[in-house]
């Protein structure tokens, strides 16, 4: 597979972009060799920038959930274009895009719409710590929450990729505020919590992890830290950047059956444009500006642009509920072939699978945290990836990432990548 233009345009890249990318997981560092440079997408399919198509297993690290260029989406967003692009005032739509939100999500009452999944968690943790008085929070190692600084300990996805789960530039005063947990570890949350009487304001992760590869909650791990919560008075946030809108209509949540205090959103909700929200308990979400004295702003937060997208997608979602019947099977045909070929080529990996999310992971351990998921052969991961790329198959380059489905993915398509991973699997052996 030629593609000559994307390692030019990579070459030009590296001399004005740090690393050649606007986001590290972009790069190709984990897996060897240079990114595949995108031109545009269209359903199932990405192309390159020398004319190659892929069959997408990234969906933008999970918003096109529809799959690229959805006809309702691209006309919702090209309507909204001709009523220009910002006002910094409000709008109807973001009224009607915060109505659908809180009939969608079991736990949210009120919420606050942002431009990123990170700008969501920063400000979630923010309002949680003038609602409760408290500066510490919990947090669980191999999970990301964005780049917000209380967050890059022991964070998980382009952290760990990198080898920087912990980032130079976090001062020690903000480092000290943010405690950290194995995840499906409830012994260690609540000996940090006895630990920190009356301290901890928030308790963040991903009730599915899909940032150290897809890593699901044990059994009674969710209820665990509801309990451990409510105990102590500490505000409990899913962050539903990935899984809201995913695994269910209403999340993990619903799926699920825990209500958290807050919930953080992003990917979906813009629709493939720059979007994040937070909500949850109304008397916690009182407290944000102007109504209380939590302060958060933004010039384009609420974009008329993005929330036409962000609209047409919820909307979409809410009025179809077959789309959930659908990635669940997909998921299940995708994963089950993926097992198939494992056992007939005498491997032991591991597949971590639910709904449209999942990871194989080159490990025989069970992947329930963080350090089972480092026992992977990363080697091996890296040629497996290059195998699937040059069969047209295009994967995340790194193994602590979790794979997202579409449902423009047909049973053709699953097929395809079902063969290809067999192949793959063979060519990460030598
Ligand atoms: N939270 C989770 C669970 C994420 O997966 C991500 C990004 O991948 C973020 C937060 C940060 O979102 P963004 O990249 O939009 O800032």
């Amino acid at each position: 597979m030629n593609r000559e233009t994307s390692k030019n345009l990579f070459e030009r890249a590296q001399k004005f972009i740090p690393g050649g990318v606007n986001s590290p997981v972009r790069a190709f560092r984990a897996v060897g060799g240079s990114p595949v440079f995108i031109k545009s997408a269209k359903g199932p399919y990405v192309y390159d920038e020398d004319g190659n198509e892929y069959i997408e297993l990234i969906n933008s690290w999970g918003p096109m959930i529809l799959g690229h260029a959805h006809e309702l989406i691209q006309k919702a967003v090209s309507d909204a274009v001709q009523g220009s692009f910002s006002f910094g005032a409000p709008t109807r739509r973001e009224v009607e895009i915060a109505e659908l939100i809180t009939s969608m999500m079991p736990s949210i009452e009120k919420v606050r719409m942002v431009n990123s999944g990170t700008e969501a968690t920063m400000s979630a943790i923010r309002v949680a710590r003038g609602f409760t008085g408290r500066d510490k929070i919990i947090k669980f190692e191999g999970c990301y929450h964005g780049h917000g600084d209380s967050f890059l300990i022991a964070a998980g996805s382009g952290a760990i990729t990198h080898g920087a789960p912990d980032s130079p530039g976090v001062t020690k005063g903000v480092a000290s505020d943010t405690l950290t947990a194995p995840y499906n570890d409830l012994n260690a949350v609540q000996q940090l919590v006895d630990a920190n009487k009356g301290n901890v304001a928030a308790l963040i992760l991903e009730p599915v992890v899909g940032n150290m590869g897809c890593v699901l909650p044990e059994p009674g791990f969710l209820e665990g830290l509801r309990r451990i919560c409510d105990e102590e008075g500490i505000v409990l946030i899913f962050d539903e950047v990935m899984t809201g809108f995913r695994l269910s209509k209403g999340g993990a949540q619903q799926r699920f059956g825990i209500i958290p205090d807050l919930t953080t959103m992003g990917k979906i909700i813009g629709g493939g444009m720059p979007v994040g929200a937070y909500g949850g308990k109304a008397e916690i979400m009182n407290w944000v500006s102007p109504l209380g004295p939590v302060y958060q702003a933004g010039t384009l937060s609420g974009n008329p642009i993005a929330m036409a997208a962000g609209l047409a997608m919820l909307t979409y979602l809410n009025e179809h509920p077959e789309v959930y019947t659908t990635l669940e099977a997909s998921g299940e045909k995708l994963t089950n072939g993926f097992k198939n070929s494992i056992a007939k080529l005498g491997l032991d990996y591991t597949v971590n699978h639910i709904g449209s999310m999942f990871t194989l992971f080159f490990t025989n351990q069970t992947v329930t945290d963080f350090p089972s998921a480092k026992s992977s052969d990363l080697p091996a991961f890296g040629k497996y990836f290059h195998a699937m790329l040059d069969q047209g198959i295009y994967m995340g380059p790194s193994q602590f990432e979790s794979m997202f489905l579409s449902t423009a993915l047909e049973d053709q398509h699953i097929n395809r990548i079902i063969e290809a991973n067999e192949v793959a699997l063979k060519a990460s052996l030598n």
